[in-house]
């Protein structure tokens, strides 16, 4: 069995899976959401300190399987530097003391795998990772060889969403409450832009759309000047401009890539509007759509379990004093979101 640990943000996670059977035997997260709402994004600081106390608290609950590990994985990147170093030292700890091999996890990589925790590997693939940190189209060819073909070269879906939720005075995370007020209203009363309509780059931006809805927003008289129907309205006039911009770069892609299978992973992935889009989308050229368990949308450590089931397989194992964090020095800075 192999136990992985997820930290990589304000997810405290835990899996345990089954080599043999690549089953998840045991998969519990604890979400850190409230603690962070009312500052409308992540605080590193607080992040890893709640880690600290959940992490052994769900290490405790594992006990059971832990004369049968073969091996412990971790994710090391990407992240904020302080809360993926509490899963690192649990993991390094443990892998030292139980003398199994260590693995390191690329969180994205990981979120890419989450496609295969109920179901077999059908590669190659197309992925539109869609995340609280990133935004991309990624060729996956195989366990060893992805390569990226669009990136965001602003803001994440995920974060935009989060940063119009914060604007209109809506709580974190701002996808699920954008997409559920998004229903009730009428996404043609608001003209946003499409991003990069006119544009011939095959890449997301994000945060020229996120300006035209705080424009909107002051318009209207700033948050207090607003109606419930007109954050229904605006959420639903935002979720269409986004959804018209992944569609319109992702046909762009779809014309040369020859890959049947597509689909969508990361947080914003959950997003029934969005799924619907992609549907369309695949219908149109003929590709099969995949996504993730909506359990395994979000970070989880079970996903990270599921790719390190293929790096133990490949024998790809890290000693535990020379694992590390890796991170942006955007991330460092604890400007994630
Ligand atoms: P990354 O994986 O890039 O490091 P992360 O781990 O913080 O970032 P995830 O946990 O994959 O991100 O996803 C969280 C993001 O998903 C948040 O920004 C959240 O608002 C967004 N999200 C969750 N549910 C939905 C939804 N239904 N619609 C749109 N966005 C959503
Ligand atoms: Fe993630």
């Amino acid at each position: 069995m192999i136990l992985s640990i997820e930290s990589s943000c304000d997810d405290s996670s835990l899996a345990i899976t089954e080599i043999a059977t690549k089953k998840v035997l045991f998969h519990k997260k604890i979400s850190q959401e409230a603690e962070h709402a009312c500052y409308g994004g992540v605080v590193p600081e607080l992040a890893s300190r709640l880690h600290a106390v959940t992490l052994p608290k769900l290490l405790e609950e594992t006990k059971p399987y832990f004369d049968k590990l073969k091996a412990v994985a971790v994710t090391n990147q990407p992240g904020l530097g302080v809360t993926l170093l509490e899963g690192i030292a649990m993991a390094k700890t443990i892998a030292s003391l139980q003398k199994i091999p260590l693995i390191a996890v690329h969180h994205l990589k990981g979120h890419i795998y989450s496609l295969f925790i109920e179901k077999e590997t059908t590669l190659p693939l197309l992925v539109l990772l869609i995340s609280g940190g990133h935004t991309q189209i990624i060729r996956v060819e195989s366990f060893e060889r992805m390569e990226i073909l669009a990136t965001s070269m602003d803001d994440s879906v995920g974060e935009s969403y989060d940063k119009v939720a914060k604007m209109m005075g809506l709580g974190y995370p701002g996808g699920p409450i954008i997409e559920s007020l998004a229903l009730n209203g009428d996404e043609d009363r608001f003209d946003l832009p499409v991003p990069l309509r006119n544009s011939k780059l095959i890449a997301f931006s994000l945060s020229g759309l996120k300006n035209a809805v705080r424009l909107e927003i002051e318009k209207l008289g700033g948050i207090e000047g607003m109606s419930k129907q007109d954050k229904c309205d605006l959420s639903a006039s935002f979720q269409k401009a986004l959804k018209l911009h992944l569609v319109q770069k992702s046909k762009k892609i779809f014309k040369s890539e020859t890959i049947k299978d597509f689909a969508i992973v990361g947080g914003a992935s959950a997003n029934k509007y969005i799924r619907e889009a992609y549907q369309n989308l695949c219908n149109e050229f003929d590709k099969t759509l995949h996504v993730a368990p909506l359990q395994y949308c979000s970070d989880n450590a079970a996903m990270i379990g599921r790719f390190a089931l293929e790096a133990y397989q490949k024998k790809q194992f890290i000693d535990p004093y020379e694992i590390d964090v890796v991170v942006t020095k955007k991330q460092q800075a604890g400007m994630l979101l």
